[in-house]
């Protein structure tokens, strides 16, 4: 009682608390009125503007005329070039000054920079910032060791801390590409870019700051953070606002001292004395649950608003400036992912790979992560294709850094295939982080932390960052909705925050680091209500503590099949001749493999093995499955100048190879007669005349319609409409179309233009409006007999969609054999002209005679169901979906197929199937896929339910390319591998080993004196198979491995006749190495 007065002449009032809270931002804010008399009048102690004496700048402009090619080489001359030019005086360098515009878009201009330091300044010991802001991305190059230091974008990085120097001079290039971090989208980031746009030079100024004025800066933020973010109930809030209140009391802006002051009574009142230190992560109670794991990173989109070309200098831009926080922080790191990027850095930058990363790399500052060439898309790369991403992703990584990599990195794609799982446990990979599916606009994923498992069962123990975004700034609110929107925090409380500039590169900041550990300490002060933040250790050891705390994962939710993203169902077709290059790239290394492994092992003094060849080809594939590239989500340049070159250059180069092991098969059995094979697992069914009598294609014709027939189906064709009235079997008597009910009563091969204005991200978006706003196209200019012979019989339809644009189908039926009759479809052929439209959607249509409450659509080596109604809300939102080569609509009785050759876009709702063709998206890219289009597809009616027939169909429409050989060639081609057994079971791919010691890869870990062929078989359809490999070549042993073909899963018995019997679990991927 001593002190309490017994008398009151001083009464107080309770602050009210929305006043005392506005009151804060006041502080720190370089804004408003008070900046001169709060806490910013001394962030810096001096500072001195360019003035061509302290701070000297001159600038030389690269070569860029106007309309040329913005990503050919001259534009980004190598470093050392014009460093060289300049000191030779063969380039001209001018004086800049404040204010200068540089440009035009995607040009570059190096700065030369020199500073005198005042010596005063040099005195003081402390450090000094260089400040640039251009508004463009620049990279601070070193002129003697040719090595970055770090990188400017404007806004949030424009501080390069000088290195102690005794004399004070300074000189420096600045490498600046005249490009935001988003681009040069006119308007808005993701319109079209404006390619006239110039960057103006803000600032270049030399600064001494103040570190404590700037400390107190970060203290104050996340304290008045604390005060406004913190839950109403507690205790913390309220103590957060008025330790605030009172810091500004005791802040005197007439004298500097008092930012010391006011940092003391901080450490006492509401942080701890570790604040600014690495130590803070030690402290505190360790009873304490870490409610948040943090890890940096800066997502580097390989291609989107700006061009791979591009993307090169992001690269060092980003990791450079990430490689000087390390040293500053020793508490930081880095994860980064995407093979390519690396490969990249490699080639453009090896010394700062070698010297700069590579150390980082060792002190696990620097974390390669993610195991996959580039961070792909999952929906619409062949199986082959996803197995190779991790293939070349893991052996770089294992070559280069001496591990692979055992979490698949993929924030960013648009929708998981349910293949995922399994071709990752096959990589080495068992873990996955994501979060895109929180952009899903219409349910909510419930779950953070979840075992997902795939189509065969394999599971990913996934997380999904609660707070919603893999570019978080390390906010206080970044930090708290980690903590707070954790789903699954019954089974496992804590979430990764994974924070760092992002998208178009940069990564995290000195300045998140700093409020980072100034949350953690006001954690260790005050307890979790502000959660404890934990930054240091790796995505590893956050995984490492799902798995002690979960059992294993064994008390995890779990979520089975594919992730379905619920947003950016349009890029299943957006941009159709890229996605149309990447299916027939993919078809053409799959037989150049298969051509060249059979040659090589057969006939190895004629044939040699082009692995590096084939796997520069792969490199190329691959890069273009990017994330933003293959969905079609890129600006035009991309398109233009890089992928669509890109992969037109693989074909051309899979066309050379693969007449290369032609021409040397002809030589080695020249008196033989010629004859076709094809890469098929099976025999392609040969029709001849002998064989087809009886069964030939013929055609009829009545007042109303064309009949099309052979001896299986009976298809009729209406004059008037130019659709498709009925496919019948004629010996069945079973009707495939039914024109009857629904919504299409017009027939199959209907086309359909949809209104298609998404609510925003247009070449990403379709919506669910747009399926009800629709016109069917009716204006028939032509109708004809095109073929009318025993082999095929056709009938052309053209249509006018708009005064130039037509759309000219031919819908053909061809003879048949006994043997294949049951294979018989009606093949279409669509040529599209001149397609010129504005946000309209073409489709084709086909009302089928069945009815089933889902449809199977084929996947990465296998099919998944999805339904054909809208129960529920999750039923709905997959009112577009993705296919691979055929989509099946069957009931128990029978079924339709519709093949396709390269399209991915696919929706069966009620008795409709629905093929989608072609989009007309305005951005990133104002003219997408407007031109002309050539589209085939194919309307499989079968019996029963899916079955194998479907699936080899699929095969047979996409793979049946025809190579000349000679006969001799040909039969120990077919002797040397076969499969036989289910037909559930498809013999995939094959190529040679790897680490084939003579063929001398690039990608061999362990060379090996040995010759193999690697085998990829898969079950397709979902049911246990039994089948057997036959090699006709004497074995030495025959082993099950993993997809990187390094680990052994099981070694197999092989009979004395080469016989290797296989068995597959539903779905199962297998990959066998033959080695003899
Ligand atoms: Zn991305």
């Amino acid at each position: 009682m001593s002190g309490y007065q017994r008398i009151t002449y001083d009464p107080q009032f309770k602050p009210v608390r929305n006043i005392y809270e506005d009151r804060l931002r006041q502080f720190i804010s370089k804004g408003g009125d008070y900046a001169d008399l709060n806490l910013p009048r001394f962030y810096d102690k001096e500072r001195i503007s360019l003035d061509q004496k302290h701070v000297n700048v001159s600038w030389y402009q690269v070569p860029f005329e106007e309309g040329s090619n913005p990503v050919s080489p001259d534009k980004r001359p190598s470093w050392s070039s014009v460093i060289e030019g300049e000191r030779k005086g063969k380039l001209e360098f001018k004086k800049a000054h404040i204010g200068q515009p540089f440009g035009p878009s995607w040009s570059t201009t190096w700065f030369k920079v020199e500073l005198r330091v005042p010596s005063k300044w040099v005195h003081s010991g402390e450090q000094l910032i260089f400040e640039w802001n251009c508004n463009n991305e620049g990279v601070v190059i070193d002129p003697d060791t040719l090595l970055p230091a770090t990188a400017f974008s404007g806004g949030e990085r424009k501080e390069y801390l000088l290195p102690k120097s005794n004399s004070g001079e300074y000189c420096f290039f600045i490498e600046a590409g005249n490009n935001g971090m988003f681009g040069c989208g006119d308007g808005s980031d993701i319109n079209p870019p404006d390619n006239n746009r110039f960057f103006h030079l803000d600032s270049a100024d030399l600064v001494w700051p103040d570190k404590e004025a700037r400390a107190l800066y970060i203290d104050f933020w996340m304290l008045g953070d604390a005060a406004r973010e913190l839950p109403d109930d507690t205790w913390q809030k309220q103590r957060a606002r008025q330790v605030a209140n009172e810091v500004m009391d005791m802040f005197d802006y007439r004298d500097r001292a008092s930012v010391k002051k006011c940092r003391e009574f901080l450490k006492e009142a509401y942080f701890d004395q570790f604040l600014d230190s690495p130590e803070v992560y030690y402290k505190g109670d360790s009873q304490q649950i870490t409610s948040v794991y943090s890890i940096g990173n800066c997502h580097i989109d390989t291609a989107w608003l700006w061009p791979f070309a591009e993307t090169k200098r992001k690269i060092v831009r980003s990791w450079a400036s990430q490689c000087t926080l390390m040293d500053e922080y020793p508490e930081y790191q880095f994860a980064a992912s995407q093979a390519q990027q690396f490969k990249w850095l490699l080639k453009y930058h090896p010394d700062f790979f070698n010297k700069v990363l590579i150390p980082k790399v060792q002190q696990s500052q620097f974390i390669p992560v993610g195991g996959s060439w580039v961070e792909n898309d999952t929906n619409i790369p062949c199986g082959e294709s996803l197995a190779r991403q991790f293939l070349y992703g893991q052996r770089f990584y294992l070559r280069h850094f001496g591990c692979k990599s055992d979490i698949f990195w993929l924030p960013d794609t648009f929708g998981y295939s349910s293949q995922v799982p399994q071709i990752c446990q096959l990589s080495g990979i068992d873990k996955f982080v994501t979060q895109k599916l929180s952009w899903n606009n219409i349910n909510s994923f419930p779950h953070s932390t979840f075992n997902w498992a795939g189509l065969d069962g394999s599971q990913l123990l996934t997380h999904m960052p609660p707070g919603n975004t893999y570019t978080a700034d390390s906010h206080f609110g970044d930090v708290l909705r980690t903590a707070k929107q954790n789903k699954t925090s019954e089974a496992y409380p804590s979430g990764l925050m994974m924070y760092g500039k992002g998208d178009g590169g940069g990564g995290p900041t000195r300045e998140m680091l700093e409020k980072m550990r100034r949350i953690r300490s006001m954690s260790n002060k005050n307890g979790n209500v502000i959660p404890k933040l934990n930054v240091g250790k790796s995505v590893d050891d956050f995984y490492a503590d799902i798995l002690a705390k979960t059992d294993n994962g064994c008390k995890l939710p779990t979520w089975e099949g594919e992730l379905y993203f619920e947003f950016h169902r349009g890029t299943y077709t957006t941009h159709a001749e890229l996605k149309k290059l990447m299916r027939f790239s993919e078809i053409a290394i799959h037989d150049l493999e298969w051509l060249a492994t059979k040659a090589s092992v057969l006939f190895p003094k004629h044939c040699k093995y082009p692995i590096n060849e084939i796997n520069e080809l792969w490199e190329d594939v691959l890069l273009c499955q990017f994330h933003d590239v293959l969905p079609g989500t890129c600006i035009e340049m991309v398109y233009k100048y890089e992928a669509v070159p890109m992969l037109k250059e693989v074909l051309k180069k899979c066309a050379l190879l693969q007449a290369e092991v032609l021409k040397a098969l002809n030589k080695v059995g020249t008196t033989d007669n010629n004859t076709y094979i094809t890469t098929l697992p099976w025999a392609y069914p040969e029709l001849t005349l002998q064989n087809t009598r009886g069964h030939e294609a013929r055609i009829g014709e009545d007042k109303d319609s064309y009949v099309l027939s052979n001896s299986k189906l009976q298809v009729t064709i209406c004059k008037e409409t130019g659709v498709i009235v009925s496919v019948l079997d004629v010996l069945t008597n079973a009707e495939y179309i039914d024109i009857k009910n629904g919504r299409n009563k017009a027939g199959a091969n209907q086309f359909v233009l949809f209104d298609d204005k998404p609510l925003s991200w247009q070449a990403w978006d379709t919506e669910l409006y747009s399926v009800n706003q629709y016109k069917n196209v009716t204006n028939v200019k032509n109708i004809k007999v095109k073929s009318n012979d025993a082999k095929c019989c056709s009938i052309e339809v053209v249509f006018s969609i708009s005064d130039d644009c037509e759309v000219t189908t031919e819908i053909s039926l061809n003879a048949v054999s006994a043997e294949s009759r049951e294979l018989s479809r009606v093949d279409i052929t669509t040529n599209v002209t001149n397609w010129n439209l504005r946000n309209q959607f073409l489709k084709v249509e086909f009302p089928v005679n069945v009815r089933s409450e889902y449809a199977s659509y084929e996947t990465q080596f296998g099919v998944t169901r999805r339904p054909t109604h809208y129960n529920t809300s999750w039923d709905v939102a997959k009112f577009e979906v993705c296919c691979h080569k055929f989509a099946d609509y069957s009931d128990f009785s029978k079924g339709v197929s519709i093949l396709n050759d390269s399209k991915y876009g696919f929706s069966t709702h009620g008795n409709l199937m629905r093929l989608s063709l072609l989009r007309s998206s305005k951005a990133p890219d104002a003219h997408a896929d407007m031109g002309s289009h050539t589209i085939k597809y194919a309307i499989y009616p079968h019996r029963n339910g899916l079955s194998a027939k479907t699936v080899r169909s699929a095969h047979d429409f996409n793979l049946a390319h025809r190579y000349k050989v000679p006969m001799a060639v040909a039969t120990k081609f077919d002797h040397l591998l076969s499969i036989s057994g289910d037909e559930n079971v498809i013999l995939s791919n094959i190529k040679r080993g790897e680490d084939d010691k003579a063929l001398n890869s690039e990608y061999s870990l362990k060379p090996r004196e040995e010759t193999s062929i690697i085998v990829r078989v898969y079950e397709s359809l979902g049911g246990e198979a039994h089948a057997t490999l036959k090699l006709n070549l004497p074995l030495h042993k025959v082993l099950k491995v993993d997809n990187l073909e390094s680990k052994v899963l099981v070694p197999l018995e092989v009979s004395k006749e080469g016989l290797v019997p296989i068995h597959l679990r539903p779905f199962e991927i297998a990959t066998y190495k033959f080695i003899f």
